[in-house]
């Protein structure tokens, strides 16, 4: 997986100072290593029940539909407020300064459906816990959460300790 690495740029102080961003654009525009992150956050999942695999905005749109695929699962976008144009279900987070919201649409989800979560970075967890807690206000089950980069170092593991948690590079 170190091979991997190599393909995502570490970009120091964006989007404000302190912060080592992990930038997925130059591993996405690599063919092979397009494909072996992909297979390597699908693969995990081959033979379990999911129903729905949920892409958080806007990285976790990019890998979530192409792992739906591999699963033959349907993918359902979970969104910024006022994006999605049907009724929806909201869920209002703290963040280091402020909070946030994330919606997604009533009917994307049923009760009782399996439901796997993926998104690009797994940091302190905060978002994932969000929209974990958004699923499940639909009656949804959290098959589990997936990630292609895990920073282990702000123990986002930890906040998510009751769920199914796989990620593919651990920094
Ligand atoms: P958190 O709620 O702290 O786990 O943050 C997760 C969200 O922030 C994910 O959607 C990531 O895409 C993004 N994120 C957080 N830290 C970084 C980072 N160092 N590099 C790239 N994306 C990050």
């Amino acid at each position: 997986m170190n091979d991997l690495k190599k393909l995502i740029r570490e970009v120091p102080d964006f989007p404000k100072p302190g912060i080592l961003f992990y930038d997925i654009t130059t591993l996405l525009k690599d063919p092979v290593g397009l494909h072996r992150a992909v297979d390597s956050l699908a693969n995990h999942y081959v033979g379990r029940a999911v129903d729905r695999v949920v892409g958080i905005e806007a990285r976790g749109f990019i890998f979530a539909p192409m792992v739906a695929y591999r699963l033959n699962s349907g993918f359902v976008p979970v969104r910024k407020p006022k994006k999605l144009p049907y009724e929806c279900a909201r869920v209002t987070y703290q963040l280091e300064y402020g909070q946030d919201s994330l919606e997604v649409h009533r009917d994307a989800i049923s009760k009782g459906q399996d439901v796997l979560i993926i998104d690009d970075v797994l940091a302190t967890g905060g978002t994932a816990a969000a929209v974990a807690q958004l699923v499940e206000s639909l009656g949804g089950r959290v098959a589990g959460l997936g990630f292609l980069i895990e920073l282990e170092f702000l123990k986002g593991r930890e906040k998510l300790s009751r769920y199914e948690l796989h990620s593919v590079l651990k920094y």
